[in-house]
């Protein structure tokens, strides 16, 4: 089946990467591509946090596949780990607090969009370490218009004190940062992208 298939479900990545500074890139897809967040203190469960997730380029469908190490001399030289990944449902906030989770493909294509563009999306995460509603919103304060949020919903997910730095390993291939590092400037380059 395409990758573009209308069946298959919307799918969301959170690469850990290693560059200048450590950050987690969060990315969802919309429209066939991946609008992307890079969130430095990565992605909670708590939600009585706002963590900073300032917004970059869009990034291709496939770039979703890539662990392993960006090499010296190319832009966010490091090493890259796919830290979660899963499905997810966007959602459209039907009454005060009140959230629907859109299930058909082309109508959650759609909402996405549009919530991407008013700068206010809110969606339901199928990870291995990400579970529950959350909300990305954009701020009009600081940082201009490439400064959002990331919000974790009050729901049975929610977990006080949850650290993505208390959960080290790619989701799929049980590596560290540091591992991924290591194995994979030992092997020749296969960095595609
Ligand atoms: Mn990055």
């Amino acid at each position: 089946m395409k990758e573009t298939s209308r069946n298959r479900r919307l799918v969301f990545v959170v690469q850990k990467h290693k560059a200048t500074s450590l950050h987690y890139d969060f990315r969802l897809e919309i429209g066939g591509v991946m609008p992307s967040w890079s969130v430095p203190k990565g992605p909670t469960l708590d939600s009585s946090v706002r963590r900073l997730a300032m917004q970059t380029p869009d990034h291709q469908m496939d770039y979703r596949h890539f662990e392993g190490v960006i090499p010296s001399g190319s832009y966010g030289a490091g090493p890259v780990m796919i830290w979660d990944q899963g499905t997810y449902e966007p959602e459209t906030e039907i009454a005060k607090g009140v959230r629907r989770r859109i299930t058909d493909r082309v109508e959650a294509e759609r909402i996405a969009s549009e919530e991407l563009k008013e700068g206010n999306l809110k969606f339901t995460l199928y990870g291995k370490k990400l579970h529950g509603s959350f909300a990305l919103v954009r701020t009009k304060g600081f940082g201009g218009k490439m400064a959002w949020l990331m919000i974790k919903h009050r729901d049975r997910y929610s977990m006080e004190g949850w650290d993505a730095k208390d959960y080290p390993l790619s989701v799929e291939s049980k590596r560290t940062i540091e591992q991924i590092d290591g194995q994979s400037r030992l092997a020749p380059a296969s960095f595609g992208h």
